[in-house]
């Protein structure tokens, strides 16, 4: 079985007596989590079939609807998401800073690489604004550092080095031979010094040239580098910069990048949006432009048109207060608004969230529509972080214990079926 816990998707899962087993501390709590609510219309708990009728009237009449999240969703949901934006005008905006670098894989800006790439060849490895240790607990031991290799036979022991570069000393720098503080509020500049020394260049900065030099020795020096790009990365540093450092060090070195998000499908529902016309926000200038691509898998040109003339955008950036203030409904699928966007609760839109779990957001939606967990009690397809696709089969029957879980588990709709639900009524 798979769990669905991060963007890791480790298949190699096993649930006995109600342990979850070989899983991390946060697999295992998203596998048994219970904290589950009601369908509630208002703030009343009603019908699971009330709550969506409502949540299809409050659609339907909305003139400037936007539908948030889809990271946490399986590719199914994610398709039928796209097709009742499209039917109702809808924007969608995942809200993870991953998304410009996700883009940017997906358009073959960046050379990128699958896990077992990592494990079977990488000697040098950057963690950067990331800490694997406590967001996805089993990369290291699965592919990043200690795993023997094809290429790497001797582990970690002699044959990679890890680097951290983080605003703080992580969990994982303390593991990691060499770590590189940034300061805060100067974080491209480390990417700048880190460009200049790389041409042997000393670099004029906050930083400690000595320090930067070291490191862009070792980078020029790596047979197979990875970065994985972490949140502190991606929020911090511009994406073009990233793509011009990528560039520089694979004029030196063979060089690839991963984005390390927690979201476990959020690889899957930026590839089903790229299809067709992508409307990106550019978050340091505001300005969107819009890309057409030929690389579609199974949507044309002609539904790109239409989506276009629909006004459907497909945004793909991090949420702000101001783009919500234009929307008068908000869907939020598998996201928790309030959570990552606590000032969110003042605004006017109405609100519905289709969510397996309780949330922030919950407390204060109009309507709360409570589903199926993708990969636990409903199966579907996931991407996982490098791109590879994963089948999720259920842990457990909705409704049902399921082997060795706990007997109190209520009846739960999948969140495609209410997705089609939706589509039908609108
Ligand atoms: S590393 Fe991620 S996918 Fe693997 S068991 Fe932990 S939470 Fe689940």
């Amino acid at each position: 079985m798979t769990c669905t816990g991060c963007a890791l998707l480790c298949d190699d899962i096993d649930v006995h007596d109600g342990e979850v087993r070989p899983a991390c501390r946060i697999g295992a709590a998203h596998i048994l989590n219970r904290h589950q609510v009601d369908p509630m219309v208002n703030h009343e708990i009603v019908s699971i079939d009330d709550a969506i009728g409502h949540a299809a009237t409050l659609l339907t009449d909305a003139k400037h609807p936007m539908f948030l999240g889809f990271g946490n969703s399986v590719t199914e949901t994610q398709e039928i998401g796209v097709r009742l934006a499209e039917k109702i005008g809808a924007g969608i905006d995942t809200c993870s800073s991953h998304a410009h670098l996700i883009d940017d894989i997906i358009h073959n800006r960046v050379r990128t690489c699958a896990l077992s790439e990592v494990r079977d060849m990488a000697d040098v490895i950057l963690f950067w604004g990331a800490d694997p240790m406590n967001t996805h607990p089993r990369l290291l031991s699965g592919y990043a550092y200690y795993p023997r290799g094809k290429n790497r036979q001797h582990g970690w022991e002699e044959d990679r080095t890890a680097i951290t570069i983080d605003v703080r000393r992580s969990h994982t720098a303390s593991i990691c031979k060499g770590m590189h503080k940034i300061v805060f509020g100067h974080e491209a500049e480390f990417v700048d010094a880190l460009m200049l020394a790389l041409q042997n260049k000393v670099p004029k900065t906050v930083y400690d040239s000595k320090q930067v030099l070291k490191l862009a020795g070792t980078l020029k020096k790596a047979e197979f580098g990875v970065i994985f790009a972490g949140p502190g990365l991606v929020e911090s540093v511009p994406h073009d910069a990233i793509i011009r450092l990528m560039d520089r060090l694979n004029e030196f070195s063979d060089f690839r990048i991963l984005p390390l998000h927690s979201q476990y499908n959020l690889r899957s529902i930026a590839a089903v949006k790229t299809a067709a016309t992508v409307t990106t926000t550019d978050v340091a200038t505001g300005a969107t432009t819009n890309n057409t691509t030929n690389n579609t898998t199974n949507t044309t040109t002609d539904a790109a048109d239409a989506r276009e003339q629909q006004g459907v955008g497909t945004q793909t950036s991090k949420i702000t207060l101001n783009s919500l203030r234009e929307a008068d409904c908000i869907l939020c699928v598998g996201f928790d608004l309030i959570s990552s966007l606590p000032q969110a609760c003042d605004i006017d839109a109405r609100i519905i969230i289709i969510d397996p779990n309780e949330t922030l957001t919950a407390g204060c939606a109009d309507v709360v529509i409570p589903c199926a967990a993708g990969g636990v009690d409903m199966a579907g397809t996931a991407v996982r972080l490098d791109g590879v696709e994963i089948d999720l089969p259920c842990i457990m029957e909705t409704g049902q214990a399921g082997v060795g879980m706990p007997t109190d588990t209520p009846t739960r709709m999948s969140d495609a079926s209410i997705m089609n639900r939706l589509l039908e009524a609108v």
